[in-house]
């Protein structure tokens, strides 16, 4: 099953001229929207996706200076999701914002994350670990408060000396204060995404190599695959990229940037797409909202 617009966007992919993965200080990112358009805008791309973790408070700076650069935003969203233990993430790009089912499901996970902080911090504090909330919080300047929050917290009070540190020793899988976080299935962040007129795309699927779940998630609602990715080889683009015209997937990319000193190695506009992309993503969306409207 090839549709149309399958191989206008494979013929076109193999300049990045836009990278439609890309984290801010909105969720775990170490620049703010601003300063990342920006940044795209000097490094010579002409699109770039916004995709900050179980937010979209990134969008509307981005947009702006997005306007002010000349640089296409591709609005979108991470949702981390989990199957049989293994961790999936759901891109959604551009559902609509003020989708009261998106709205609703950003707000009890942005709850969930917040619970989870506290969770943690009642653990350190029963390991002698005065470190508060507030502490926590001030790091978070987004609102998707996460671990790598934490762990700033704990080494400005001088309980650990790095990220790495703070998560082998405290706060890491299997650490003393490790918390699991709450997660959607992928089916669900599907749903969200699709519901909120947007279009569902699997990250990195070279990471988990679940594509025998492809099919049941295409049934589902999964519009896209994304094909170019910083932690995918050669090899694995090439495989996705043929998976995603097997299955009709618009092929996507993007270097999951998050800042070089978060991910070192990781450049922004390392990875991505031609910016044909972000039209082909854009009129699918449109086409998603007329038939979830009619
Ligand atoms: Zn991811
Ligand atoms: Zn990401």
């Amino acid at each position: 099953m090839v549709k149309k617009w399958g191989l206008r966007v494979t013929t076109l992919m193999f300049r990045v001229e836009a990278d439609l993965h890309c984290h801010t200080t909105a969720s775990d990112g170490l620049l703010t929207p601003q300063e990342l358009v920006r940044q795209a805008a000097l490094a010579g791309l002409m699109g770039v996706g916004i995709t900050d973790h179980d937010t979209v408070s990134g969008w509307e700076e981005a947009e702006a200076t997005g306007r002010e650069c000349g640089l296409e935003i591709l609005k979108g969203i991470e949702l981390n999701t989990e199957v049989n233990g293994i961790e999936i993430h759901i891109l959604g790009y551009e559902p609509e914002f003020e989708a009261k089912v998106l709205q609703e499901k950003l707000s009890f996970l942005r709850g969930a994350r917040y619970k989870r902080m506290l969770d943690m911090i009642g653990r350190l504090n029963s390991l002698d670990v005065r470190v508060r909330a507030e502490d926590v919080e001030k790091f978070a300047h987004g609102e998707s408060i996460g671990r790598p929050h934490v762990a700033q917290a704990l080494i400005e009070s001088g309980y650990a000396h790095s990220l790495k540190d703070a998560f082998t020793r405290y706060i890491g899988y299997g650490a003393p204060a490790y918390v699991p976080r709450y997660k959607l299935t992928p089916a669900e962040a599907i749903k969200v995404v699709r519901q909120a007129g947007g279009v569902a795309v699997l990250a990195h699927p070279g990471i988990q190599r679940l594509e025998g779940s492809l099919k049941e998630w295409v049934d589902q609602g999964l519009q896209g695959l994304e094909v170019s990715h910083s932690d995918h080889s050669g090899e694995d683009e090439a495989r996705y990229r043929k998976l995603a015209l097997e299955y009709g997937l618009v092929p996507t990319g993007g270097s999951d940037f998050h800042g070089e000193k978060r991910k070192p190695g990781v450049k922004l506009g390392g990875w991505g797409t031609s910016l044909d992309t972000v039209f082909v993503i854009r009129d699918l969306a449109r086409r998603n909202r007329i038939k979830t409207t009619s």
